[in-house]
C-alpha cells in the first residue's frame, strides 16, 4: 500500500481534482490510501467563519457560509456533469454537511461565544467537504473507492486545535479500517488534519497538518511509500516565494527534512517526518501540476550525501532575553525557567547562555505572556519582537571546514543577535532584524548555491 496526501492548491478546483484523480489511476496496483486536503483556502474561509460567528456579525456570516457552500456545490455539480445520480448523491451530501455546520454556526452566532471545542468542529468541514466530493468523483470515473471518517481512526489528545496523535491507539484502528474499507475496492479516500480525542469529540492536528495525518497512516500501515502531492517540484534550497534561484533536491535525509521544517520551510508540516522515520518510510514530496517529475525523495542518512542543502527562515520570532544574577552558580536556575515554558506549553527554537543570561527564540503565534509573568519573578526579562532566524541546513555541516565563514562572510553589515549551531551538526542558525530577512537569506543563498555554479560555468 502507499500513502498519496494532495493538499490544497492539488484540489483547489475542477482542474486540479481531475489531474489528481489521474495521478491516482495510475497508481492503483499499489492500492492507494488518499489523503487529502479542504480546497485552496478552505480552511482560511473557515477561520474567517468561526470569527465572523463570535463576533455575532450576522451578515458577515451568512455570505461567508454562502460563498462556502456555492464554491462545493458548484464544483461537485461541475465534476459529476456526466453521472446525474452520482451528481444528486454528492450535492445532497455537500448540501447536508452545510446545514449542520449552519447550524452550528448559527448557534455561536446567537451566543456570540466560540469555545476550541467548537471551533474545530468548524475547520473541519473542508477537509469533509473535499474528501466527499473527490470520493464520489473518483468513483464516477471508474476508480471504485471507500470513504474513511478520519475521526474514528486518528485518535488524538484534548487539544481540540493541536491535537497531538495517540500513535499507539492509531497504530491498533487504522490498519483494521483500511483493509475493510479496500475490501472489492482499487482506493480508499480519507481526510487530513482532523482527529478526534478519546471521547469522539472533533479535534484537528494545527495549521498544515494533513502532512502529518499522512505519515501517521503511512506508518500505521507499514506503506511503501508515503506521496505529497503538492504545488512545487519537490524540496528546494530554498523557499521559492522568497529567493529566485533555488535549486532543486533530489533526495534529503529524514534528519534534513525535518529540520527544514521545523526551521521554517513550509512545504511540510514540522512532524510529518517522525511517524515515516519509525518505520523507514520514504516519503516524496512532488508537484502534481507536474506529475512526472521526479519529486524530492526523503530517505534514510545513509543514503544521502554531506553538505548545505538549504537555507530556511521563521519571518516572524521573538527573542526572550533572561537576566539574573541568581543564575551564577545556582544549580536548577534553568531547570525552573525551561519548566515555565513547558508548562505554557510554549515551545523554544533556539537557545544560548552565558554566566547570567538565557535568550530564547519562540515564534511570534506562541502566547508568552504567562511565561514572562512567572520568568519575572525571579528574573528580569527582555523581550525582542520583529527579529527573524535564519537557518542553514544539511547533513555535517557543522563539521565541514570554512562553513561558519561561508556562512558569516555575506552578512558584514547585519546585525546577528545569537548564533547556534545544532548538536546534530546538520543545523546553524542565527537571528537577525525581521526587516533585513529578505536581503540576509537571498545573500545567503546566492554564496552558499549560485556562486559556484557561475564560476563553473566560466
Ligand atoms: P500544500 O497545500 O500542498 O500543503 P503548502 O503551501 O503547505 O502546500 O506547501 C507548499 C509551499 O511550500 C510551496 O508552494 C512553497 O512556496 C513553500 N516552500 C517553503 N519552503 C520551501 C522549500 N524549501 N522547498 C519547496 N517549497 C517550499
Ligand atoms: N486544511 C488544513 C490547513 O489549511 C490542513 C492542511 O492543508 O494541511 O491548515
Ligand atoms: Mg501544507
Amino acid at each position: 500500500m502507499i500513502v498519496m496526501k494532495f493538499g490544497g492548491t492539488s484540489v483547489a478546483n475542477f482542474e486540479a481534482i481531475t489531474r489528481a484523480i489521474f495521478i491516482i489511476g495510475g497508481r492503483l496496483d499499489k492500492k492507494p490510501v488518499v489523503v487529502v486536503s479542504a480546497l485552496s483556502k478552505v480552511t482560511d474561509l473557515l477561520y474567517r467563519i468561526s470569527d465572523a460567528a463570535a463576533s455575532r456579525n450576522v451578515a458577515e456570516t451568512k455570505q461567508l457560509m454562502n460563498e462556502l457552500r456555492s464554491r462545493h456545490v458548484n464544483l461537485a455539480s461541475d465534476l459529476l456533469e456526466q453521472s446525474p445520480a452520482l451528481r444528486e448523491n454528492a450535492v445532497g451530501r455537500v448540501n447536508a454537511i452545510c446545514d449542520t455546520l449552519e447550524e452550528l454556526v448559527n448557534a455561536v452566532c446567537a451566543v456570540g461565544e466560540l469555545s476550541d471545542r467548537n471551533k474545530a468542529i468548524i475547520i473541519s468541514n473542508g477537509e469533509l467537504l473535499s474528501s466527499t466530493i473527490i470520493c464520489f468523483v473518483m468513483n464516477a470515473k471508474g476508480i471504485r473507492t471507500n470513504f474513511i471518517d478520519a475521526r474514528k481512526m486518528m485518535i488524538t489528545s484534548n487539544e481540540y486545535l493541536k491535537a497531538e496523535p495517540d500513535v499507539n491507539e492509531i497504530i491498533s484502528r487504522v490498519p483494521g479500517m483500511i483493509d475493510e474499507s479496500f475490501k472489492g475496492m482499487d482506493a480508499v479516500i480519507t481526510q487530513g488534519f482532523i482527529g478526534s480525542n478519546h471521547s469522539g469529540e472533533q479535534t484537528v492536528l494545527g495549521r498544515g497538518g494533513s502532512d502529518y495525518s499522512a505519515s501517521l497512516i503511512g506508518m500505521a500501515i507499514d506503506a511503501e511509500r508515503i506521496e505529497i502531492w503538492t504545488d512545487v517540484d519537490g524540496v528546494r534550497s530554498a523557499d521559492p516565494r522568497k529567493v529566485e534561484n533555488t535549486k532543486y533536491l533530489e533526495k534529503i535525509s529524514f534528519e534534513e527534512a525535518a529540520e527544514m521544517a521545523h526551521f521554517g520551510a513550509k512545504v511540510l508540516h514540522p512532524l510529518t517526518i517522525e511517524p515515516a522515520v519509525k518505520k523507514n518510510i520514504p516519503i516524496y514530496v512532488l508537484n502534481s501540476m507536474n506529475p512526472s517529475g521526479k519529486g524530492t525523495a526523503i530517505l534514510r542518512n545513509e543514503l544521502i550525501e554531506d553538505g548545505v542543502k538549504s537555507v530556511s527562515f521563521k519571518e516572524n520570532i521573538r527573542v526572550i532575553n533572561i537576566f539574573s544574577m541568581k543564575m551564577i552558580n545556582t544549580s536548577g536556575f534553568l531547570r525552573r525557567v525551561f519548566e515555565i515554558f513547558s508548562e505554557s506549553r510554549v515551545s523554544v527554537d533556539l537557545i544560548s547562555t552565558s554566566e547570567a543570561n538565557i535568550s530564547v527564540t519562540v515564534d511570534a503565534s506562541e502566547k508568552i505572556d504567562k511565561v514572562v509573568e512567572q520568568l519575572s519573578e525571579f528574573a528580569d526579562v527582555i523581550v525582542d519582537d520583529d527579529k527573524s532566524q535564519v537557518s542553514v541546513i544539511g547533513k555535517n555541516i557543522v563539521r565541514l571546514n570554512g562553513m561558519l565563514k561561508k556562512t558569516f562572510a555575506p552578512l558584514k553589515r547585519t546585525n546577528v543577535y545569537m548564533i547556534s549551531q545544532g548538536a546534530s551538526f546538520v543545523n546553524i542558525s542565527f537571528v537577525v532584524d525581521r526587516e533585513e530577512l529578505t536581503e540576509v537569506v537571498k545573500d545567503l543563498h546566492y554564496h552558499l548555491f549560485e556562486v559556484e555554479e557561475e564560476l563553473e560555468q566560466f
